[in-house]
């Protein structure tokens, strides 16, 4: 149900449960934000418009291109952890080797669930099977620096002991800053920060809190504070984590945060969309929610929003259910997020830079680059694309001219023989998606 924000979202008061369950700090954060910041509330309001005018027009530019579909453009967005953690923290998540283990995982599991490639998908009630969104977009891990030096992908600062960061209101700034303990982000128009801490707020747990990329949000603090225990995924049943918070999920959760989703429920403190004051997630194809949702429901479930089948969407991100209960993006929450990368979007220059990062291995690229035909080229408008592989699937192809915007796309094309005609003289660059990867050539029509 859609309904945009209105002035009451952030004025309720929040209440944090110390039991062992998803808890997100974005409330506490834009609740002190607008405190400390009184101008951010109407920004905030105002930016939300944006990014729904902004999906509304890469909705309308899908439908341009072909039918409505469920991928998007798959750009890559280079990332950097900021570790800033002490002796002992580290050390129980495995010391450096453990760091990296979480990262790489992390990101594996980051790239599955934006990718459409999360195995768990198959859960979904058929209610919503055909909701499902692949948002198309990858994360890479830093292999540059921003003085382009080469780099792991994280640094580290072995923090004062007990490291303990409690300034969630504030978007865990404290340790974005190198001064006040913590490490300062990398170009923030090139590099999606995340730090990975320990954070309270009062005795409870915030597995993490986002500062989406908006002008309203202090420059310093954009990125996303991720708890150390909910960081990566499990690989063995012995490694530290948040119970129930061990498949990376809570990084899926915040990314959309920092791409403009809002919880399903809408932070109005338990009010349906229609109740004077009550707000959902601004979000057509989510069904209305009273409140948030914890660890693993049983399909369907019911609240006083949405007491009819098939009820909540308890299995979005978006929501508070555990890592193993949640498994989808909506088509319309993938058209926010793709909204959040087109030109002139905030996001958008983060999309710029794919040479800074790499993206973990567990899309086969390479290889593929090889097995693939794009011809002629140049050419006229007529393309043929062979391709050489059995387990390759070409699931999509995009056609993008030189400003980055798609002007063509064809979602489960029929024929490998493409007809680019329409389009003016010039360079585009074709990109097919595969079920394995993409790949992305270079043509010239004249
Ligand atoms: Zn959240």
């Amino acid at each position: 149900m859609t309904k945009i924000i209105c002035v009451t979202v952030f004025s309720f008061l929040l209440s944090i449960s110390s039991f062992a369950q998803r808890n997100c700090g974005q409330q506490i954060y834009l609740e002190q934000l607008q405190i400390t910041h009184p101008e951010t509330k109407s920004q905030i309001i105002e930016q939300r418009k944006q990014a729904q005018l902004a999906a509304e027009q890469y909705k309308e530019s899908l439908k341009m291109a072909s039918t409505m579909k469920t991928t998007g453009t798959t750009v890559t967005i280079p990332v950097v952890f900021h570790i800033v953690l002490d002796n002992t923290q580290i050390a129980s998540i495995g010391g450096t080797a453990g760091i990296e283990d979480r990262i790489n995982t992390q990101l594996i599991s980051l790239n599955k669930d934006y990718n459409g490639l999360n195995a768990d998908k198959s859960k979904i009630p058929a209610a919503w099977a055909s909701l499902y969104a692949n948002v198309g977009i990858q994360f890479g891990l830093a292999v540059k620096k921003p003085d382009g030096t080469s780099t792991p992908g994280y640094d580290i600062r072995y923090a004062t002991t007990p490291s303990t960061f409690t300034d969630v209101g504030s978007g865990c700034s404290s340790a974005k800053t190198y001064a006040s303990g913590g490490l300062d982000p990398w170009d923030n128009t090139k590099y999606l920060n995340i730090w990975v801490v320990n954070m309270k707020y009062g005795s409870s747990t915030v597995l993490g809190v986002t500062a989406p990329p908006g002008s309203s949000f202090p420059s310093a603090e954009k990125g996303i504070a991720l708890y150390y225990l909910a960081f990566g995924t499990r690989t063995s049943a012995s490694e530290a984590f948040e119970y129930n918070i061990d498949q990376g999920r809570t990084l899926t959760h915040e990314m959309g945060h920092y791409f403009y989703l809002w919880h399903t429920w809408g932070d109005d403190g338990g009010l349906c969309p229609s109740d004077p004051g009550g707000d959902d997630d601004g979000i057509a194809d989510t069904p209305p929610e009273a409140d948030a949702k914890y660890h693993s429901p049983t399909y369907p479930l019911y609240d006083a929003c949405s007491t009819t089948s098939p009820g909540v969407m308890f299995m979005n991100y978006m929501e508070y259910t555990d890592d193993t209960a949640m498994y989808m993006f909506t088509k319309d929450q993938s058209a926010v997020i793709n909204g959040q990368i087109a030109l002139l979007s905030n996001s958008y220059s983060l999309t710029q830079h794919p040479e800074l990062a790499k993206v973990p291995t567990y899309i086969p690229t390479i290889g593929l680059s090889e097995q693939i035909n794009i011809y002629p080229n140049p050419t006229t408008g007529v393309l043929s694309i062979k391709f050489n592989s059995d387990s390759n699937v070409l699931t999509d192809i995009n056609i993008i001219n030189l400003l980055g915007q798609r002007v063509l796309n064809i979602s489960n094309p029929q024929s490998n023989i493409i007809d680019l005609s329409s389009l003016s003289k010039g360079i585009y660059m074709v990109q097919c998606q595969f079920n394995t990867g993409t790949i992305t050539k270079k043509i010239v029509i004249q």
